[in-house]
C-alpha cells in the first residue's frame, strides 16, 4: 500500500511552505517541507555539509543525498508517531522537484493532487524571498545572484515534472492572490478528493 499524497509545486517563493504548514495543521494531514529538513540538519552531519554546498550555489542537492534524507525523516516521524501513515495524507512541499525524483518516489507515493502555485509576477516572488531571507536565516534568499539561479534551475525542471504527473492530476493556483485565497483554491480541490482508503498496517514501512 502506498503513501497518500498531495504536492506542492511551485517557484522558490510561491508560498509552497506557508500553504503547507496550514495544511499540516489539519488533522490527518502531515505536512514535509524538504528544504525545512536539510536547514534542520548541522554542519557536522554528511548531508548538512552537502545541502550547504548545493543550496549556497542555488542548486538542486542530489538525488541519492535527497532521497535519502527524505525516508529518514518520513520514517522518523512515523517512528515517534507524528506521522501515521495508515491515516495521515502526506503533503510534500519541494520534493519530488524534478522527473527523476518523481519517477523514484513512484514506488512509495500514492499521488492524489499536484499543486502547482503559479506566479507570473517574477518581481513578487523576489521580494517575497529578500524579505524572508534575514527573518528565516535563509543566506540563499539574500543574493540575487543565487535567487537567479535558483529560479532558473526551478524553470529547467518545472515542465518534466508537471508532464510526469499529467493534467488530471495537476491543479493551477494563481500564487498572487492572498494566502487566504490560495488556500481556499487548494481547500476545494482537496474537499473533493475521494476519501481516503484504509490502508494496511505495514504502509509507509520504508527502508532507510
Ligand atoms: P525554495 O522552494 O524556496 O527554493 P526550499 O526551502 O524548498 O526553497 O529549498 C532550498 C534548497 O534546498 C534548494 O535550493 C535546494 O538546494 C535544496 N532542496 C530542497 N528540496 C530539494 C529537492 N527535492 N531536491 C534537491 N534539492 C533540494
Amino acid at each position: 500500500m502506498k503513501l497518500r499524497t498531495i504536492l506542492l509545486f511551485g517557484a522558490p517563493g510561491a508560498g509552497k511552505g506557508t500553504q503547507g504548514k496550514i495544511l499540516g495543521t489539519i488533522p490527518n494531514f502531515f505536512h514535509f517541507a524538504c528544504g525545512d529538513a536539510f536547514r534542520n540538519l548541522t554542519i557536522e552531519n554528511e548531508i548538512g555539509r552537502i545541502f550547504i554546498d548545493y543550496s549556497s550555489r542555488g542548486q538542486l542537492v542530489p538525488e541519492e543525498t535527497t532521497i535519502r534524507l527524505w525516508k529518514q525523516s518520513i520514517e522518523g516521524s512515523r517512528r515517534v508517531g507524528r506521522y501515521n501513515p495508515q491515516k495521515d495524507t502526506l503533503v510534500l512541499d519541494g520534493i519530488p522537484r524534478n522527473a527523476t525524483q518523481a519517477q523514484i518516489m513512484s514506488e512509495t507515493l500514492d499521488v492524489v493532487a499536484v499543486f502547482h502555485l503559479k506566479c507570473s509576477n517574477l518581481d513578487q516572488l523576489v521580494e517575497r524571498m529578500q524579505r524572508r531571507a534575514l527573518r528565516e536565516n535563509r543566506l540563499d534568499d539574500a543574493n540575487m545572484e543565487i535567487i537567479q539561479a535558483r529560479l532558473e534551475t526551478y524553470e529547467r525542471e518545472t515542465k518534466s515534472v508537471l508532464d510526469y504527473y499529467g493534467t488530471d492530476l495537476v491543479h493551477f493556483i494563481d500564487s498572487s492572490q492572498t494566502p487566504t485565497n490560495v488556500l481556499r483554491a487548494i481547500l476545494d480541490v482537496i474537499a473533493a478528493l475521494p476519501p481516503a482508503q484504509a490502508c494496511s498496517a505495514d504502509a509507509g514501512l520504508l527502508p532507510v
